[in-house]
């Protein structure tokens, strides 16, 4: 199949909306983002790389990294106590929702909520003392790329207006969601939000999900096929928040977003594909690159329906 042309094809089509979103303005950082950027890589798991417009500028994943630290708590937890501190459906909710935590117990309704994702953090800091270290050296080995890094920058900006987060975290806490302390678990999570990233590298760094958990750089297999299957289904069903059902509609592709504008889909057996561009929706996901995923499986005619 001819990506590079289908590429090529998206992005002239989706230039009418790239500036029609709106960057996210509540971490001060991101609202300096331009908002005319967008690229788009399609990697296969038979080696081909393809790519269009500014896929190599670098960019924060945010919400992307929940995808990475679901696979790291998976690893340490297993499967059954992890479930036991944060549930499996899509929440309906905006991804920074305080009611609904209130009203289920402390409980997070699933891992890529931020709720959700503190407790994720929460598990990677009781097993592994350089939480942050852990997390960096996971994801620069699934992209295959060691200059991944985080911006500081960025980390801190969001801390300077994270209050809402913070308050998600001491929730958590009061319901004793959470073994290790606020502060640390909330830094933790600014950093890996604040992980810098192209769209290349994001990319790959969702092959083991599209490749039934094995890593095509390594050899190795790092999760199980039932677990990539399970993620995959997770990242269908709550991987775009309260809009997972339009982008469900619309894709057909399990799919994870961040507030940076990216998001990363994946045919499994096939490829990933990351596609970026700064404005978003009203629920937070790129809203040119929601489109250009919509294109993607149309002109492509793959999806997994
Ligand atoms: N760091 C962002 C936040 O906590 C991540 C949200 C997102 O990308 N959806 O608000």
């Amino acid at each position: 199949m001819d990506y590079q042309q289908i590429l090529e094809e998206i992005h002239t089509e989706v230039k009418p909306v790239i500036t029609q979103g709106k960057v996210a303005d509540y971490i001060p950082k991101l609202a300096a983002v331009p908002l005319n950027k967008f690229g788009m890589a399609v990697q296969t798991l038979d080696g081909k790389l393809f790519s269009v417009g500014d896929a190599d500028e670098y960019f924060s994943i945010q919400s992307i990294s929940k995808a990475h630290t679901l696979i790291l708590a998976l690893q340490f937890a297993g499967e059954n106590n992890l479930l036991k501190r944060v549930g499996r459906e899509p929440s309906g909710n905006p991804f920074n929702s305080l009611v609904q935590l209130e009203y289920e117990n402390g409980i997070p309704r699933n891992p890529f909520i931020n709720a959700g994702a503190m407790v994720l953090v929460d598990i990677i800091l009781s097993h592994s003392k350089d939480a942050v270290q852990t997390i960096l050296k996971f994801v620069r080995d699934r992209s295959n790329n060691q200059n991944i890094d985080f911006d500081k920058e960025v980390a801190a900006s969001e801390k300077s207006t994270g209050f809402r987060n913070a308050a998600l975290a001491n929730f958590l806490k009061s319901y004793g969601n959470l073994e290790n302390d606020v502060e640390d678990v909330l830094d933790i999570y600014f950093s890996q939000c604040s992980l810098s990233m192209n769209c290349i590298d994001l990319a790959r760094s969702f092959m083991i999900l599209a490749n039934h958990g094995l890593s095509p750089w390594s050899g190795k297999q790092i999760i199980s096929k039932s677990q990539a299957k399970r993620i995959n289904s997770l990242m269908l069903t709550c991987g775009t928040y309260d809009a997972v059902g339009d982008f469900a509609y619309r894709v057909g592709l399990p799919g994870k977003s961040g507030v940076g504008g990216g998001i990363v889909a994946l045919i499994p057996g096939r490829l990933c594909v990351a596609v970026w561009s700064p404005g978003l929706n009203s629920s937070g996901n790129s809203l040119a690159g929601t489109q250009a995923l919509e294109l993607f499986t149309t002109k492509t005619g793959k999806s997994i329906f």
